[in-house]
């Protein structure tokens, strides 16, 4: 496997705090790799710095062999970031928005073939305001796929998504990483992790505190003589939900 971000020995200070407290960890080509832990764990900080957006205090970040410290312009341009929503004008549509956005990045791009790989096509002429939560963070995805990059970082991107909008981003997340871009994703829902994720690590105060596969993971926890304290039923009340309102694509 191929490691395509390597991070070494990273600290982040806020004044005396350290919010990130020198963490080391690989993400290899093509994977889908999660970022987990209760707030305030540093995962945004710890995203910021490799989205180079933030300053880190200390440790070494290479992105696609490119140093952080020394070519951080270049390492913009093969990385996707989910741009603020503020940043959508309020008077264009989805299609205006792309090609605006295409430009900025000096890029050309078919606007159509992206909505339409975020299931789109038929909001083209539409305002972001005028989207649902799902078809917001569908489009929000597809702006960070305009540069073509190598690399896209996901800040809690189904966070306030019914379940089958959550299942629909899942599948466009999968979709995206078949098609050889690597994801990095920070997330709240342990069962979006251990759908998506290759790899998962684990943050508590600023520290790695468990970097494995989620079955993995799972499994070591088994071993050690873990079990649940009370006996799990065959379907939980999510498979319920989406057996009574259906799991087909809806106008999430
Ligand atoms: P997470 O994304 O895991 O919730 P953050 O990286 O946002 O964690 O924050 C990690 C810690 O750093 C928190 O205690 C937070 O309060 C602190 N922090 C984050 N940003 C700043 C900042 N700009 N100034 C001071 N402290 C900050």
């Amino acid at each position: 496997m191929k490691t395509i971000i390597s991070v070494q020995d990273l600290v982040k200070n806020y004044g005396i705090f350290q919010a990130v407290t020198g963490i080391s960890f690989n993400v290899y080509e093509g994977e889908i790799f999660g970022l987990l832990g209760p707030n305030g764990a540093g995962k945004s900080t710890t995203l910021e710095i490799m989205e180079t957006l933030r300053q880190k205090t200390s440790g070494e970040v290479m992105i696609c062999g490119m140093n952080l410290d020394e070519e951080p312009d270049n390492i913009k341009k093969i990385i996707g970031v989910q741009l603020q929503t503020s940043g959508y004008y309020p008077g264009l549509t989805l299609f205006e928005l792309i090609q605006l956005f295409s430009g900025l990045y000096n890029e050309t791009v078919d606007a159509m073939a992206l909505l339409k790989m975020v299931n789109l096509t038929d909001k083209a002429k539409n305002k972001y305001k005028e989207l649902s939560g799902g078809q917001k963070q569908r489009f929000s995805i597809a702006t960070t796929l305009i540069n073509k990059p190598k690399i896209i970082f996901l800040d809690e991107p189904t966070t306030g998504l019914d379940p089958q909008a959550r299942r629909n981003l899942w599948q466009l997340i999968k979709d995206i990483r078949t098609q050889g871009t690597t994801v990095i994703i920070t997330t709240h829902y342990m069962d979006e992790a251990e759908q998506l994720c290759d790899r998962i690590a684990i943050m508590d105060e600023g520290k790695i505190i468990s970097l494995d596969s989620p079955d993995k993971m799972i499994d070591d926890l088994v071993s050690s003589g873990f079990e649940r304290p009370k006996q799990v039923k065959a379907a939980n009340l999510e498979d319920v939900f989406i057996h009574l309102t259906g799991k087909g694509m809806r106008d999430n």
